[in-house]
């Protein structure tokens, strides 16, 4: 089974993503953390790349192209993946269509989790605040300003992917609102639906 999860940051991504690699025996790739493990590694992409993700912006499309044709190679993701965070660009869907027609593979759904955004950022505000009474430390990007950053990024950058992927009729939306499970549950019937939970 082969997915791409979109949701904006605080959507719950990573729980969803991590229940579906239980479910199914795939595994999550998140390009995110392949870059952030490159740079921690201090290879000469990942250095590159630091300086771009200090920044907020893109890594060039040809460098996470190359990390995510790689990673798909390598076994543990032969019976599937949940992309997260990939593809970010029209070029990096594109490049990922040709890379997995070229193995006679195709994704099998992208699903949006969908959010309220004002209510995401209300949360924050109350649990920085919640933090911050009770004495304990905040992690410097989790605050709302920083939330604010990052779904503005979001925003800039997902409509067009979306777009391209509600196209091929492969865009399922999710409310991500519901509970972890009843989004879990959602997520699950999608799938069902499409064949996708029979699937390898
Ligand atoms: P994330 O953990 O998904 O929020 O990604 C952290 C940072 O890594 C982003 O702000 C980008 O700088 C970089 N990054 C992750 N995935 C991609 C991608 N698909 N294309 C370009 N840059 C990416």
């Amino acid at each position: 089974m082969r997915l791409v999860l979109f949701g904006a940051p605080g959507a719950g991504k990573g729980t969803q993503a991590q229940r579906l690699v239980e479910k199914h025996g795939i595994v999550q790739l998140s390009t995110g953390e392949m870059l952030r493990a490159s740079a921690r590694a201090g290879t000469p992409v990942g250095q590159r790349a630091k300086d771009i993700m200090d920044h907020g912006g893109l890594v060039p499309d040809d460098i996470v192209i190359a990390i995510v044709s790689d990673r798909i190679d390598e076994p543990d993701a032969h019976h599937g993946f949940v992309l997260d965070g990939f593809p970010r660009t029209v070029a990096q869907a594109q490049a990922l269509d040709a890379m997995l027609a070229q193995k006679g593979a195709k994704l099998e759904a992208v699903i949006e989790l969908k959010v309220d955004e004002s209510i995401l950022l209300k949360r924050i505000t109350t649990r920085v605040e919640e933090m911050i009474a009770r004495g304990e430390p905040v992690r410097a990007d989790d605050n709302p300003t920083a939330l604010k950053k990052r779904l503005d990024a979001y925003h800039e950058q997902t409509p067009p992917v979306i777009d391209y992927y509600a196209k091929k009729g492969l865009l399922r939306s999710v409310d991500g609102m519901a509970p972890v499970d009843a989004v879990t549950a959602a997520i699950n019937a999608v799938l069902a639906q499409h064949g996708g939970a029979n699937r390898g």
